[in-house]
């Protein structure tokens, strides 16, 4: 078996300055607590060692009882977040990775320019809320079944962006359901850099690759996608998050396995895996 791996392996450019920063902060911590509001990025292992090294994560600003600081983590968080830390004096520092920082201006700025708000992305997702959050109100969209008359009908203007990691053919083909109800849409496509060249990538080589596993956690949004993405192409499409899921698929013992992974998995994870896989080939042989 030959493994072929991705040009993009490991955390995109946003996860990686948001860690840093964490970890930097955590370093010279001499007292006071820091706080996260939400989870920095969807991966277990990157949480497990930020608690470790003293990180506290919370969901709602009212948590912080003490003169900790909070971190914003790098998917943003809602104006109403921010007011609030500012009302009850909470110092913060914003790690908002800055792709998402612009998708937060570009919905303030078609709201102002008389666009009804749409996030084309999935409800829940941190970021995805934070967007939202921007605004006085907006719509979300995920799948093209939630453009129903119902939530779209009556509305003449509507101003689109997207959520950062997001599949463009399914927002387009949401725009595009949209397009149905509303004369005059303007889309602003913020899916970011990372995301336009991680999912190019596996549309271009996954049908290349007798298998392709995919290394990232299942609650990772980008990471989910990859995988949609190259199941598209073929069967032997793996996910897995951890070394200690190595042994429970059934990878093919010839031919050639083509490993990508999501913007927010850690690079000695992947290198545990590699290993794992180097190993099993040594023995196949
Ligand atoms: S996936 Fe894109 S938006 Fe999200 S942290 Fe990475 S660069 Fe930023």
């Amino acid at each position: 078996m030959n493994i072929v791996l991705s040009e993009f392996l490991s955390y995109c450019f946003g996860v990686r300055r948001t860690l840093n920063m964490v970890n930097k902060l955590l370093a010279a911590r001499q007292k006071g607590n820091y706080y996260m509001l939400g989870e920095i990025v969807h991966n277990e292992h990157v949480i497990a060692d930020l608690k470790q090294k003293g990180l506290k994560i919370i969901n709602q600003p009212e948590q912080v009882r003490d003169k900790g600081t909070v971190i914003i983590q790098s998917h943003g968080t809602s104006l109403q977040a921010i007011r609030l830390l500012k009302s009850r004096g909470i110092p913060f520092i914003d790690a908002t990775c800055p792709m998402v920082k612009i998708i937060h201006q570009h919905i303030r700025d078609l709201e102002e320019a008389g666009y009804y708000p749409v996030v084309i992305g999935k409800k829940g997702h941190d970021e995805v809320e934070g967007i939202v959050g921007q605004v006085r109100e907006a719509l979300i969209v995920g799948e093209v079944s939630d453009v129903t008359a119902k939530k779209f009908k009556g509305l003449t203007r509507v101003g689109v962006v997207i959520q950062s990691t997001f599949i463009r053919e399914k927002a387009l083909s949401i725009r595009d359901e949209i397009r149905k109800w509303v004369a005059d849409i303007k889309l602003i496509n913020t899916i970011c850099d990372p995301t336009i060249s991680r999912q190019q990538e596996i549309r271009e080589k996954a049908g290349q690759y007798d298998c392709i596993l995919i290394i990232g956690s299942c609650s990772s949004a980008n990471t989910n996608h990859l995988y949609q993405l190259a199941r598209k192409e073929k069967d032997c499409v793996y996910l897995i998050d951890s070394p200690a899921k190595i042994g429970s698929i059934a990878l093919p013992d010839r031919g050639s396995i083509f490993i990508a992974s999501g913007a927010s998995t850690p690079e000695y994870l992947i290198d545990e895996i590699i290993s794992l896989l180097e190993k099993r080939m040594i023995s196949n042989t």
